[in-house]
């Protein structure tokens, strides 16, 4: 079966190396949308072959980046330093087909070709590429690939179109080093053939890559992958992302609050769209996503849209759900958790979600629910409580207390009613009642916030104001 007849599978192919890059994540988003478009599979692999970059704890980085992205493969990971033998016979089998051969340049005549090559503005080229083995064969020596030296080779791709490669200008890439550890873009090539990958879909700073990948293909008779390449993402302001431009690991972003649905749908419109489609759920990206749509220019984040979309799936989010995440943030932050603060964050999330980014946001929106009593109370708030304002608020208490129903509606009307009963308007009382209950932390309107709070923290926390001795 050709690539085309086959059930599509992609993948990602991470180097276990530090932190899971934002890249890497859109890039896997894109080859799981593109598997789930087409009924195919997404597959991971682990490109760990640089050992000493590549530590046990960047792997479960990426590991878990995907599970809280909920991009996982439909497989189990495959390591690709597992795979060296493998890599091995590919390259003995191209050393008998004569695509390959033994090189014994010295460190030292490789730097003085090297320099050669750049003066003539051509690739490198070893002398052993069309020379008979010297004496003593122990010598050590690499293995390169035998490149075709004229001609062109094109890589057909996906998002930027026919991209043509003069082969003169590719040098006899190293296949396995003296060592006997194979390079990356052979093992590239192994893996995705051993694996079925009909897709290679990465990040364009591999576009150069594709074009010695395709010709390791053909000189093994193997069936080319199709490929897609995506332009990088950028900052805000067209740079190429970096550190001074905010959160750009995947952690991060967890951290900072962002929900994975939100990363999802954020990240899909980073290079992709569908008409002007801003907000759009998982099963509509996978029926509208196709590589071919992806757009040539590099993408730029933007904070603002990011924090639209985060805030719209904070909307929709389960309240409990969300509690849970503002007692992690909570708690990553060394608060101790008390007991019943999940039930009171449940209470308070409606009335303030809406005005939330991000989870942090969201926390800070609900410290004023989860203080416990008697609250502290900043000093605008102590200063609002004249004599006067006291005693009113006093007799507000006693008729709270009388409300048998404790809603916003309800609330708002008692409020109301009182104010009328006082012969004054709301602004008499109502931002010492509200600096009572928040001890002047952001809260909700205050009928709202009375709601949130409940009866008896309500008005407990009026009695501990109002009975405090000044
Ligand atoms: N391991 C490579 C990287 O981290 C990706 C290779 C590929 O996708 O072919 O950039």
């Amino acid at each position: 079966m050709s690539v085309s007849e086959r059930p599509i599978v992609t993948r990602i192919a991470p180097s276990p190396t530090g932190s899971m890059h934002i890249g890497t994540a859109r890039t896997a988003l894109f080859n799981w949308l593109y598997a789930k478009h087409t009924g195919g599979r997404f597959l991971l692999r682990i490109e760990d072959t640089d050992r000493e970059r590549s530590t046990e704890s960047a792997v479960q980085v990426i590991l878990d980046g995907l599970a809280w992205l909920g991009l996982e493969a439909d497989a189990p990971a495959v390591f690709q330093y597992a795979q060296a033998e493998r890599h091995r016979e590919v390259v003995d089998e191209l050393l008998l087909r004569g695509r390959a051969y033994r090189c014994w340049m010295t460190v030292e005549e490789l730097a003085a070709e090297r320099e050669i090559a750049r003066a003539a503005g051509r690739a490198i080229r070893s002398p052993w590429r069309d020379q008979a083995a010297p004496s003593g064969v122990n010598l050590p020596h690499v293995v390169r690939f035998k490149g075709p030296i004229e001609g062109e080779t094109l890589v057909n791709d996906l998002v930027k179109g026919p991209v043509l490669f003069q082969n003169r200008d590719l040098d006899d890439l190293v296949l396995l080093r003296s060592d006997g550890a194979p390079t990356y873009n052979l093992a590239v090539v192994v893996d995705d053939h051993d694996m079925g990958i009909t897709h290679v879909i990465r990040g364009d700073d591999h576009l150069n890559n594709a074009a010695r990948q395709t010709l390791i293909y053909q000189a093994m008779d193997w069936e080319l992958p199709a490929f897609g390449h995506l332009p990088l993402i950028h900052g805000p302001d067209g740079a190429k992302l970096s550190k001074r431009h905010g959160a750009q690991a995947v952690g991060e972003f967890a951290d900072m609050g962002y929900l994975p649905e939100a990363m999802r749908n954020y990240l899909a419109r980073l290079g992709w769209g569908h008409g002007d489609d801003e907000l759009f759920s998982d099963e509509q990206a996978i029926a509208w996503f196709d590589v071919k749509d992806v757009v040539k220019a590099p993408a730029r984040l933007d904070w603002a849209k990011i924090a639209h979309v985060n805030n719209h799936y904070i909307r929709l989010a389960d309240d409990g759900r969300l509690a849970d995440l503002v007692i992690d943030a909570m708690a990553r932050e060394g608060d101790v958790i008390a007991e019943g603060v999940r039930d009171r964050l449940i209470a308070v999330i409606p009335f303030v979600k809406e005005g939330a980014k991000t989870v942090l946001e969201l926390r800070d929106l609900c410290r004023f629910a989860v203080a416990e009593r008697p609250i502290v109370l900043n000093d605008k708030s102590v200063s609002l409580l004249a004599p006067e304002t006291r005693e009113r608020l006093l007799r507000l208490a006693t008729r709270l207390a009388d409300e048998t129903i404790w809603t916003p509606p309800s609330l708002t009307v008692a409020l109301r009613a009182f104010a009328e009963s006082e012969g004054v308007g709301m602004g008499k009382f109502g931002p010492a009642l509200r600096a009572v209950l928040s001890g002047g932390l952001p809260a909700p309107d205050l009928a709202g916030a009375l709601s949130a709070l409940g009866r008896d923290e309500s008005l407990g926390r009026m009695d501990d104001a109002l009975s405090r001795v000044e």
